[in-house]
């Protein structure tokens, strides 16, 4: 995970790839902070593909012979990655902070 931390600003707020590099308050350059994904992290993707996998079996009709577990696997799977996504989120944060020296 990429933060952008404005040390005028002293704004912490997560960035991506994608987003331009500038504070979005003052609009100056930020300072990027990567924090490695954590085994939290890990475990969202591997659970999100899961997710997938078994969103596409139910799109092609496919059963596995699993009947309703499926169902429960689905969802099951896109709820426990969406917790862990705010898991992996929150603990990116608060080592973002303690980077930049802003201890929560
Ligand atoms: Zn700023």
């Amino acid at each position: 995970m990429k933060f952008c931390y404005c040390p005028d600003c002293k704004e912490l707020r997560p960035t991506s790839w994608y987003r331009r590099k500038t504070c979005l308050l003052c609009g100056r350059d930020c300072r990027i902070i990567s924090i490695p994904i954590s085994i939290y992290g890990y475990a969202m993707y591997a659970l999100s593909a899961v997710g997938a996998a078994f969103l596409a079996l139910e799109l092609l009709e496919e059963d596995l012979g699993l009947g309703t577990w499926r169902l429960f696997i689905l969802f099951g799977s896109l709820i426990a990655a969406m917790v862990l996504a705010a898991v992996e989120t929150e603990k990116a944060s608060s080592l973002a902070a303690q980077r930049v020296g802003k201890v929560r």
